[in-house]
């Protein structure tokens, strides 16, 4: 099961079983048929058996004691609050571990100290990870993602087993413009490793990152190479990059790679594609190492931060508002009247224009799209570039063709007239169905805008919205 699928079952298990169930209470054969469904899911991802016993073990424990203790909350919500944040401890190697405890004190939380590189001086960074998982196009991504933070950049290219591994890093670094070392003629990678991170030390370069080689197969001969390596160039951070799509496999791999390379961060590389990444959670659960970043295309931009809680968001299809607002700032685009009004709690119809508008200028759209709440985001996601383009203009549309008044509105104005939606979608050249879809994505974006307003007041993280 992709990844896209594994986050619809699950949000169907808890829509179904709970939230759509009667009454304000929910009964005990409600929650195990929602547990069986999530564990069901999440197996046919190919999370591991045990990590999914466990997710289900400490789901149910939290509800008893979360129930016990505030008899008049609301369970319906309080359970999917309770399903998003252990999921999203499944990706977070930090409260997984203290949770693994059944630790609640915050203070004995194992603290992971997050790689900062320095400005003028040389971090090194070693990537390992087998042949094929997306290695050297990480490395480059890297690169660039630090040479945009205004660092100097240098790539190592210590693989001289791989015929061609020189001159694929080679081509990525010209491509990026980043300065690169390696050897056609140096067979021995521990020396080429050890040059190329002198040379760049000498030259004052800030990060230093050396790809080092993979093989088909875990072998002893790798990992002692690996571990030669790491003795002479002395790094900073080991980064170790898995493929998302590897399956069951994941966890013995990152176990192995763990105990000789002993990495601090995981790359998880082709999140684009059609991965599971059930067995990339596992191997993350098993190593207790972090994932920070993901791999989600072939281009060298497609580098994402990876954040536990906006991943699960993403997951189950609430969408990423917050990303989604810091990638559109970063764009320095028009956007004063929708940050104001979202710091109030508000999302208007046009302020939902205004942001359709910019992603159009933003691109690649599908993956922008993913950042939307709700049906919107899955549904543009899983249309190609072309398709998504269309149905934005389309809303763009549907928008253009309302009044002042309607769009500086919160959209409720349409379901006291709703012949304005029959106009709307005859002016704009849409079927109501669209209009109404319009309206109801936005209302889901104003109930995140809410939330979040909400709880930046009370000074917290903003709440799950499933
Ligand atoms: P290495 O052998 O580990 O160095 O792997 P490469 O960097 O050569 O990557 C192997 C293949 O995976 C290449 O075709 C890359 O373009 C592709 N690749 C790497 N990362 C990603 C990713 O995040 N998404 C997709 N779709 N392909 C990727």
């Amino acid at each position: 099961m992709v990844l896209a699928d594994l986050g619809r079952r699950i949000n169907d298990a808890v829509n179904e079983n709970i939230i759509k169930s009667g009454g304000s209470n929910v009964d005990s054969d409600s929650i195990n048929l929602m547990l069986k469904e999530i564990s069901n899911a999440l197996l046919e991802s190919d999370v591991n058996i045990k990590l999914v016993m466990k997710l289900r073990e400490r789901i149910k424990k939290s509800i008893d004691v979360e129930c016990e203790k505030n008899k008049s909350i609301n369970k319906k919500k309080l359970i999917q609050k309770i399903v998003f944040d252990e999921l999203c401890n499944l990706v977070d190697f930090e409260t997984y571990e203290e949770n693994n405890d059944n630790n609640n004190n915050n203070n004995d939380k194992k603290k992971i100290t997050v790689f900062k590189p320095k400005k003028k001086q040389s971090n090194v960074i070693m990537f390992v990870g087998l042949q094929g998982s997306g290695k050297t196009t990480s490395c480059t991504k890297l690169a660039v993602y630090y040479q945009r933070r205004g660092f100097k950049v240098g790539l190592v290219c210590a693989d001289t087993f791989r015929a061609g591994a020189f001159d694929q890093l080679k081509q990525n670094a010209t491509k990026a413009k980043i300065p690169y070392y390696g050897s056609y003629t140096e067979t021995d990678p521990v020396k080429v490793s050890f040059d190329g991170v002198e040379k760049f030390k000498k030259e004052k370069f800030e990060i230093i990152i050396v790809d080092t080689s993979g093989r088909h197969r875990q072998e002893e001969q790798l990992f002692e190479e690996m571990i030669q390596i790491s003795n002479a160039v002395n790094p900073q951070q080991t980064i170790m990059v898995l493929d998302a799509a590897i399956g069951q496999a994941a966890e013995s791999q990152a176990k192995a790679f763990k105990e000789s390379a002993n990495f601090g961060a995981i790359i998880l590389t082709k999140m684009d594609g059609h991965a599971k990444g059930g067995g990339a959670i596992s191997a993350v659960a098993a190593t207790k190492t972090p994932i920070i970043f993901i791999g989600t295309g072939e281009h060298i931009q497609d580098l994402e931060t990876f954040q536990p809680r906006n991943f699960i968001s993403k997951l189950l299809g609430i969408g990423d508002i917050q990303g989604l607002m810091e990638h559109v700032k970063s764009l320095n685009l028009d956007q004063k009247d929708t940050m104001k009004n979202l710091s109030e709690g508000k999302f208007t119809l046009l302020d939902f224009q205004t942001q359709l508008n910019n992603m159009l200028k933003m691109g690649p759209l599908s993956k922008i799209a993913s950042m939307l709440p709700g049906g919107l985001g899955q549904m543009l996601n899983q249309a190609g570039e072309e398709d998504t383009t269309l149905m934005i203009k389309r809303m763009i549309y549907i928008m253009d063709s309302m009044t002042k008044k309607e769009l500086a509105s919160d959209g409720r104005i349409f379901i006291q007239e709703p012949s304005r939606i029959v106009r709307v979608a005859r002016g704009s050249g849409t079927s109501v169905g669209e209009v109404e879809s319009v309206l109801m994505q936005q209302r889901a974006m104003e109930g995140m805008a809410s939330n979040m307003a909400g709880m930046s007041r009370a000074g917290g993280t903003p709440p799950p919205g499933i």
